[in-house]
């Protein structure tokens, strides 16, 4: 979490830079805001509560300043207050930081006479380093010494103020790229952070750090070797960070869908068949284990669901954060699928990593390119979803169903449980899609439907098999953007004490896509109607028989096969989300405590 900019350079003026930097960082944490700078000789830091809006207001924007650097933070130590904002300082070493200090108790224990001025771990990476800077002299041997000493994830963006032109970079475990400039240099946590001063840009290595002016960049390993580099480019255009014609950057990306499955659904054909023999072909996969957090454990789930009814292997869905300390029971005939939208979820990284040691093949799903997970895996299947701005994912999610959906398909094939006639018909039904997107997206009903629902305490989301996987996504959603408690319900598991909570108050959300179970699910549905629930239900036309009387409002998802209909069926449940949340007035694009890019464990 937390975005970090760092500028050097005289083409412009480094407030700016960092300003706008920090605004297209913000999706990654906003309860506070800071920068540092040096301006006629002079240090200055300057930071603030809440949104960078409150930031902006204290800037005095004409002073000349040619270095410094900015932090908008997600708060993992200390209250999310003016002090415990970054940049931190102490003496001549200013700092901003993304990650957590794990042993920070222990060093602060050491530096017992000084007065630390925030509760933050931050401060006492700061404090660290510039003792080590007092004792060495010399910067490049203090930053090789604190990589010694200090212990889980950083990244760190520094001034030295004996040093006025240099920004020091170092990391370990968050992400930090250098962006390559003429006559000016950046550090950023994201190559969008600078894409309106320049495209190029170097992915800092764990354990490495920098030593950056405006016309040099040297980087060296953990030993203080000077080691070599690799300037990239990035060439998607900037103008998608934009919110366009939509009040919301989660309705863009909603309503950006159809792109993205079209997209996503051509990068794995190959000759217009799904294929993805160049990673599986030789492989004799006895277990799939998937590994991830949040929306993609969701995703996740309907892989499980459709895998194992359509490949016939059976698929373990683990969420990464109790992966890392549970038993481990993967072997060389697993397949790992790590999941992430960002590729730097680090409870996933470190998953991954764990699961790797095992000796597993490793098959990431993933958006953003060249990132961490990306990186570690032995293969990428990257979703075509572009930049995701909103915090609450929606067309990334979508994307990793379809993957793991065209995955089902691959697998079933392979394991000749999908004929060639039955998988000429999935491959025809498959270019329909976006189009069937885009006839969901025009439904008038979610806002009417929001009315109803927004003034609730609770809802619940009920569903059987790969209906009950959609759940979860759509009860999230709702969690995360309206703040309205919801829980996801195995339709069967209801009777079993929570139907206790069902009453007129009390609505549900039903999803029935599966034909064989259409029939179970109702009569769990009649159960809630019994007990005055109101009933929503989200189905597709041929799967069930139902009377009027035993729901309250219904949307029906276009015809299509039935291992497709997850793909459809989400969509209704991210636009109530959406205009339930609107309703509510709720920042729908940046919702209380949370982040996107989780880089915290
Ligand atoms: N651990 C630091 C803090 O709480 C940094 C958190 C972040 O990555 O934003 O200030």
């Amino acid at each position: 979490m937390c975005g970090i900019i760092g500028y050097v350079g005289k083409n412009q003026k480094s407030l700016d830079v960092l300003i706008t930097g920090l605004e297209s960082l913000e999706y990654r944490g906003y309860d506070s805001a800071g920068v540092a700078f040096i301006s006629d000789d002079k240090l200055n830091i300057v930071k603030e509560q809440g949104r960078i809006r409150n930031l902006k207001e204290k800037l005095d924007f004409n002073m000349p300043t040619n270095i410094g650097i900015g932090h908008t933070r997600w708060a993992t130590h200390g209250l999310p207050k003016t002090v415990n904002a970054h940049p931190h300082n102490v003496s001549k070493i200013t700092l901003v930081h993304n990650g957590i200090i794990e042993n920070y108790e222990e060093i602060k224990e050491k530096f017992k006479t000084y007065n630390f001025k925030s509760e933050t771990d931050t401060e006492v990476a700061a404090c660290l380093l510039n003792n080590l800077y007092e004792k060495n002299n010399n910067m490049l041997d203090a930053i090789k010494e604190f990589i010694k000493e200090a212990k889980g994830a950083y990244a760190l963006g520094i001034i030295n103020t004996d040093y006025k032109d240099i920004l020091y970079a170092v990391k370990k475990n968050s992400p930090l790229i250098i962006g390559v400039g003429k006559s000016e240099n950046f550090i950023a946590s994201d190559v969008h952070a600078i894409l309106k001063y320049t495209n190029k840009y170097i992915v800092l290595e764990d354990e490495t750090f920098a030593k950056i002016t405006k016309d040099e960049i040297n980087i060296f390993d953990k030993n203080g070797n000077s080691i070599s580099y690799v300037i990239k480019e990035f060439n998607e255009d900037e103008k998608v960070c934009s919110k366009g014609i939509y009040d919301h950057f989660m309705l863009k990306e909603i309503n950006e869908q159809p792109e993205v499955i079209k997209k996503t659904i051509e990068s794995c054909l190959i000759n217009k068949k799904i294929d993805f023999s160049k990673y599986l072909e030789n492989k004799n996969i006895k277990k799939i284990v998937i590994i991830a957090c949040g929306s993609a454990v969701n995703a996740g789930y309907v892989g499980k669901f459709l895998i194992e009814e359509y490949a016939n292997i059976p698929v373990d869905v683990e969420i990464a954060s109790e992966f890392r300390y549970k038993k481990v029971f993967i072997n060389k005939e697993c397949l790992v699928i790590p999941i992430s939208q960002s590729g730097e979820t680090a409870d996933t990284l470190e998953a991954l990593k764990i699961a790797k040691s095992y000796g597993c093949y490793t098959l990431g799903i993933i958006n953003v390119v060249e990132s961490s997970i990306a990186r570690i895996c032995d293969d990428v299947i990257y979703i075509k979803a572009g930049p995701e701005i909103a915090v609450a994912t929606t067309k990334a999610y979508l994307a990793q169903v379809l993957v793991l959906t065209l995955l089902a398909i691959y697998l079933g094939k392979k394991n000749n449980l999908i004929n060639e006639k039955l998988e000429q018909e999935l491959e025809q039904e498959l270019n329909l899609l976006p189009n069937k997107i885009e006839s969901l997206l025009e439904n008038k009903d979610y806002e009417k439907i929001a009315k109803e629902l927004y003034s609730k305490q609770d809802i619940f989301f009920i569903g059987r098999n790969v209906d009950y996987a959609l759940c979860m996504e759509g009860s999230l959603k709702l969690k995360e953007i309206s703040y309205i408690h919801s829980e996801a319900y195995a339709a069967g598991e209801l009777k079993h004490g929570t139907i206790s909570l069902i009453d007129s108050n009390t609505p549900t959300i039903a999803i029935i896509t599966k034909k064989s179970i259409a029939s179970k699910t109702i009569s769990n549905v009649k159960e809630i109607k019994s007990r005055e629930g109101k009933i929503i239900l989200v189905t597709s036309s041929d799967t069930y028989n139902i009377n009027d009387s035993d729901y309250d409002y219904e949307i029906v998802i276009p015809k299509t096969k039935e291992i497709f209909r997850p793909i459809l069926a989400i969509v209704p449940l991210q636009l109530i989300s959406y205009y339930v949340a609107k309703l509510k007035g709720c920042d729908i694009d940046k919702p209380k405590n949370l982040a996107k890019s989780v880089t915290v464990e």
